[in-house]
């Protein structure tokens, strides 16, 4: 019998991440937005708001299905919070990304999973849908860029023990029906000495062994004011991408998800990509207008002069979590539609 990823229709949709909580789960709009519930009743609204995300992007079309990352807070914090070694209690101001101070937990000894993470979260999302599903996971280098190191005082080595500790975990939710496990590495479109150096291979190291597809997730961040302003000097075209996109080729890694839609990234860099999956943003996540599924498909057709179409994957820029939910469900049907516009245009040819 096929599994999910195997009986895929060319062009599957899929989103980057995150989507927006329930205004009665979380406070909306907001990154790493506290919960309004607690106890049992947080664990039963975390479901219910999984069941919800999952129903939104099947009303969509969308055919690579997440849990809209739903029961977590943050999607670095929100692993590294089930860590010990880390004090999240006392803070430090650092800079991050290169670009913005953030108040960031503390690495104040050897880093360990006590127990398996998300487990009980895929078992939940691998009942809740007959679709192929994607659970994603923060990059080693990405949760090393989101901490105070006090004690490896190595970046590198830090990541690579982060990197064992993800393999575990992306080796059991495999084992339990996971069709593709996403790393999130927005850090690789900042530090690219370390990316050649050990971040590529931190990334391997999390990977290895691990029996379905994966996924590395590298973007421009969030519409947050930041990144916005950082995007600005960035120039008329951003190459970013093509230091790290030839590396990626090389890597064991099956797919490299990165922003299209309204961002200045020279389509022609995909051909840097050759062999892998490439998951197309197709969906501008740092504005409120919904595209339409006509200016869905025009990316998508665009970047088909670049990658062929069975690798190609119709996707969001990044993660919804900031947006209002129905921009994020109207973003979400225009993805959808978008890509079974050019799906049929694939099987009937020239009836465009
Ligand atoms: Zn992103």
């Amino acid at each position: 019998m096929k599994t999910p990823f195997e009986s895929l229709p060319l062009f599957p949709a899929t989103i980057a991440g995150s989507l927006p909580k329930p205004a009665w789960l979380a406070e909306p709009e907001k990154l790493w937005a506290p919960w309004k519930l607690e106890g049992r009743a947080l664990d039963e609204g975390k479901r219910d708001a999984v069941r919800v995300a999952v129903s939104m992007q099947e009303k969509a079309g969308i055919q690579i299905v997440s849990d809209g990352e739903q029961t977590r807070r943050h999607f670095v914090n929100g692993y590294m919070e089930k860590l010990e070694g880390i004090d999240f209690t006392n803070l430090k101001m650092v800079r991050i990304r290169n670009r913005y101070d953030a108040n960031v937990p503390r690495v104040v000894g050897p880093v360990t999973r006590p127990k398996p993470v998300h487990s009980d979260d895929v078992k939940f999302l691998r009942a809740a849908t007959t679709k192929a599903i994607k659970f994603t996971l923060p990059g080693p280098m990405t949760m090393v860029d989101t901490l105070y190191d006090e004690h490896y005082r190595s970046r590198e080595k830090l990541a690579m023990a982060f990197a064992q500790i993800l393999n575990q975990e992306a080796r059991e939710l495999a084992a339990l029906g996971v069709d593709v496990i996403q790393f999130d590495e927005p850090a690789f479109n900042v530090y690219f000495d370390e990316v050649r150096d050990w971040g590529v291979a931190a990334l391997e190291r999390a990977r290895q062994g691990v029996e379905c597809k994966t996924a590395v997730h590298i973007c421009y961040g969030y519409g947050i004011e930041a990144n916005n302003s950082w995007k600005k000097t960035l120039g008329e075209e951003w190459r970013q991408y093509e230091n790290t996109f030839p590396l990626l080729a090389k890597s064991s890694i099956d797919q490299v998800s990165l922003e299209c839609a309204n961002s200045h990234v020279p389509m022609e860099l995909m051909a840097l990509l050759k062999g892998k999956d490439v998951m197309v943003g197709c969906i501008d996540v740092a504005n409120n207008r919904v595209e339409t599924p006509e200016e869905v498909a025009r990316v998508i057709r665009n970047a088909l002069e670049y990658v062929p179409k069975e690798r190609l994957f119709p996707c969001t820029n990044c993660g919804m979590v900031p947006l209002h939910r129905d921009v994020a469900a109207g973003k979400l049907a225009a993805l959808g539609l978008g890509a079974a516009l050019v799906r049929k245009e694939a099987v009937q040819p020239g009836t465009a």
